[in-house]
């Protein structure tokens, strides 16, 4: 089998409304994602989405994507796409470093790879369920940084919809204001449910470490500070578990991380790691160091939430927390009611063979480049 044909599409996901991160530093409206579609010479094809949620939030953007794609996209026609460490190790050398531009390409030939071999790719990846069925994976709301009315509001809302367990997004530019958020918020949740306060690296260290040493809350705490080194330095010295998510790009910083004692835990990401390869990498790193991980996409529409959903319904529990599905926020569905989809607080892949979402192609219109 060889690949034949990729071809690329660029469609912008416009949110149901804005979002903001980070004490409103962060405003995001319309994310630009990537779909690839890899055709093969035995007439299968695969899907992948490269979402980077907008320009503001890793160092990496929509145009980046597809820039990248077009000088790897050339090196893997007439490779076998069912060989996907060899194709990871072409596109390295096409390519050094630029995981996002690899992620969908990776996710496209995973798909094509479950197809061969009848089984969905939480099966591939290594997943089981007593009755062989699909595995439901807990999911997480996101709840974007606003006053702690607007935010405990967005919670109740989410509750709703069966969220359980929510990320909030907090860090602003005054200590005190985020110590009172913190424990607003953390009163304010309903019984039963949880929280993960997502700083996204908002603060300096020692704003970090005297928040998080006056707040009740011992709920886990994300990225509170922009590099690794700041991280570890705050995970010492305060009461909170610690998990990363923006600064972990290679593997290489997953090590980092563990030797200084930076984190409990981290996001396992796709598009920022490289695609499925990598981020089962990470997952097996992960379990083996007693990590607790959350397992989601960057962004994207259902087909890449889906994509990330097959790693985490195949990953242990006990080192597995809530998976985030960007779709909820979207107000277009390119893969309309397909792939993995919120049922009351729980996703369930797809059960048929490889990742199970077919993109609508009418919806992403005419393709940005076809590479054969
Ligand atoms: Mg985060």
């Amino acid at each position: 089998m060889r690949i034949s044909r990729i071809t690329v599409w660029q469609m912008d996901l416009p949110l149901s409304q804005p979002y903001f991160l980070s004490g409103g530093r962060l405003r995001f409206d319309r994310p630009d994602s990537t779909f690839v579609r890899i055709d093969s010479d035995e007439g299968l094809s695969g899907w992948g989405e490269a979402c980077p949620w907008g320009h503001t939030y890793l160092p990496v953007h929509g145009p980046g994507v597809r820039a990248g794609i077009a000088t790897i996209a050339p090196a893997l026609i007439r490779l076998d796409p069912r060989g996907i460490d060899h194709l990871n190790a072409v596109m390295d050398v096409t390519l050094p470093g630029h995981p996002h531009a690899k992620s969908a390409l990776d996710i496209a030939a995973w798909d094509i790879f479950g197809k061969v071999a009848g089984m969905p790719l939480w099966q591939c990846l290594g997943g089981g369920h007593a009755d062989d069925s699909a595995p439901p994976v807990a999911v997480n709301s996101s709840i974007s940084t606003g006053t702690p009315e607007e935010m405990i509001a967005l919670i109740r809302a989410a509750s709703a919809d069966g969220y359980r367990t929510h990320s909030a997004k907090i860090g602003g530019s005054d200590p005190r204001l985020d110590i009172d958020q913190m424990n607003d918020i953390s009163a304010a949740l309903p019984a039963g449910e949880t929280v993960t306060f997502d700083v996204n690296r908002a603060w300096q260290p020692g704003t970090a470490i005297r928040v998080l040493n006056s707040v009740t809350s011992r709920d886990w705490v994300e990225q509170p500070c922009e590099t690794l080194d700041q991280c570890a330095a705050v995970a010492a010295r305060v009461p909170q578990p610690i998990m990363l998510d923006e600064c972990m790009h290679t593997m290489q910083d997953h090590l980092d991380a563990w030797r200084h004692g930076a984190c409990q835990g981290v996001k396992v990401k796709p598009n920022r790691l490289g695609g499925l390869t990598r981020a089962r990498q990470v997952r097996d790193l992960g379990v083996a160091l007693g990590w607790q991980m959350h397992i989601e996409d960057v962004g994207g529409s259902a087909l890449a939430d889906t994509a990330a959903i097959h790693p985490a319904a195949a990953t242990p529990d006990a080192n597995r927390l809530a998976s985030w599905l960007c779709h909820y926020h979207l107000a277009v569905d390119p893969a309309p009611g397909q792939g993995a989809r919120n049922d009351r607080g729980h996703a369930t892949p797809p059960s048929a063979p490889g990742l199970g979402v077919t993109p609508n192609e009418d919806m992403l219109g005419t393709p940005t480049a076809i590479y054969e």
